[in-house]
C-alpha cells in the first residue's frame, strides 16, 4: 500500500485498519462490526513505525548501540518502549503534555507527513501554517517544519479557491513603435465627425517640433515608471498553461467569479505571454490578461519554470498542444501495463 495514492489520511487509516482487520479474521479472529478508535490508532501507529524504519534506519541503529550523531544529540532523539523515535531536546522539565515534550520524530519528505499536516489543517479550518505546525508540535516533531507545512498548505484547493494569487505577469513591454517614431498628424487616428481635417505643414516649425520631442519628450520616458502591476494579493509563481483551470477575477465577492479553462495563450510582440483564451462552462470564452487570472491548480515543482526564456519556450510547447488532450489518469497507465503484461 502506497500513501501516495491516498487523499486523505482518514482514508488511509481507515482502510489499513480494515485489511489489519482482514488478517487478523485469517488468524481466526472473531471481531465484527465498524472500525474502532482504537483499530485506528494501532493502523497509524503502524504507518508511523515503518515510516521511521524507513527513513531513519541509521539513527535507530546507532541508538541501539549508544552511538552518538549530530541529529541525535540536535534534537536528543530516544526510542520509546513502543519502538518509537522521540526527540526529547532541551524542554524535559517543562510544564506541557508528555506528547509535546517528547514529540514522534516523522520524516519531512514523506507522503505520510504531507497526508497528517494536511489533516491538521484541515480539521483546524484551513489556519495559516503557524497554528498548523504549532498543533502538529503538540504531538510530532518535523524536521524544517515550517517550510515542510508551507509547502504543503500551497497546495491546498480551498486556500488556493479563496486566498491563491493570479499568474505573475512579465515586465511592462516596450512602448509600440507608433509611439515611438515620428509621423504626420492623424497618421494613426482620424475624426470623420467633422469631416475632413487639412493639416497645415509648416517645414520650419514642424522640423523644431519633431526635434522638442525627441530630445526633450521621448528621451524622458526610457524608464519603466512600473515595472509590475500593482497587485495587493501575492502572485502565483506559476506560470500558465493550456488547460489550467482558473478563476476570473469580477466586480463581485471572491465566491462569485466564474471558473474557466484555458484554451490558448496570446504572445506580445516580445514574445511574452500576457493574456489568455478562457473557456466557460457555458461554452462562451473570454480574453483576459493573467492578472484576472486566478490558478486553481499546483503544478509540480518540477514543472514550474522561474526564468522568462523558459517560459516562453514552455508557452510555445502549450500552444502545440491541442486542448482536447489530457494526460492518462496514473491508474489507467496502470491497468494497460498490467494487461500488457498478462497479454504478453
Ligand atoms: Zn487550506
Amino acid at each position: 500500500m502506497e500513501c501516495e495514492n491516498f487523499s486523505s489520511l482518514i482514508r488511509l487509516l481507515r482502510i489499513t485498519a480494515w485489511v489489519q482487520r482482514f488478517i487478523k479474521k485469517l488468524k481466526k479472529d472473531t471481531i465484527s462490526g465498524p472500525l474502532t478508535a482504537k483499530e485506528i490508532e494501532d493502523a497509524k501507529f503502524m504507518w508511523i513505525v515503518h515510516i521511521q524504519r524507513k527513513h531513519f534506519a541509521k539513527e535507530i541503529h546507532d541508538i541501539t548501540k549508544n552511538k552518538s550523531s549530530n541529529i541525535i544529540r540536535q534534537l536528543g532523539l530516544t526510542i520509546d518502549n513502543n519502538g518509537l523515535i522521540r526527540c526529547v531536546g532541551r524542554i524535559e522539565h517543562a510544564d506541557i503534555s508528555e506528547n509535546a515534550k517528547r514529540p514522534i520524530l516523522l520524516p519531512k519528505k514523506e507522503a505520510f507527513t504531507k497526508l497528517l499536516i494536511y489533516s491538521y489543517h484541515r480539521n483546524l479550518l484551513h489556519v495559516g501554517v503557524a497554528q498548523t505546525l504549532s498543533q502538529i508540535r503538540q504531538k510530532y516533531w518535523i524536521p524544517q517544519g515550517r517550510s515542510t507545512v508551507r509547502h504543503v498548505l500551497r497546495t491546498c484547493g480551498n486556500c488556493i479557491r479563496y486566498e491563491g494569487g493570479p499568474y505573475k505577469m512579465p515586465l511592462i513591454p516596450p512602448l509600440p513603435k507608433n509611439r515611438v517614431t515620428e509621423s504626420s498628424p492623424y497618421t494613426y487616428t482620424g475624426i470623420d465627425y467633422f469631416g475632413p481635417l487639412y493639416v497645415k505643414t509648416v517645414n520650419g516649425s514642424e522640423k523644431v517640433f519633431w526635434k522638442v520631442w525627441r530630445d526633450d519628450y521621448l528621451l524622458s520616458i526610457r524608464e519603466r515608471t512600473t515595472v509590475k502591476l500593482k497587485e495587493k494579493r501575492v502572485r502565483s509563481n506559476q506560470y500558465p498553461q493550456i488547460g489550467d483551470i482558473v478563476l476570473i477575477k469580477d466586480n463581485l465577492p471572491r465566491g462569485m467569479w466564474k471558473i474557466g479553462k484555458i484554451i490558448n495563450l496570446s504572445k506580445s510582440s516580445d514574445e511574452q505571454c500576457r493574456s489568455a483564451k478562457v473557456l466557460l462552462p457555458s461554452k462562451k470564452t473570454l480574453n483576459r490578461t493573467l492578472n484576472f487570472l486566478y490558478p486553481l491548480e499546483c503544478h509540480d515543482d518540477n514543472v514550474e519554470q522561474t526564468d522568462n526564456v523558459n517560459n516562453v519556450e514552455q508557452n510555445s510547447k502549450c500552444e502545440t498542444q491541442t486542448s482536447s488532450t489530457r494526460p492518462q489518469r496514473r491508474a489507467a497507465t496502470q491497468a494497460k501495463q498490467k494487461i500488457h503484461e498478462w497479454t504478453s
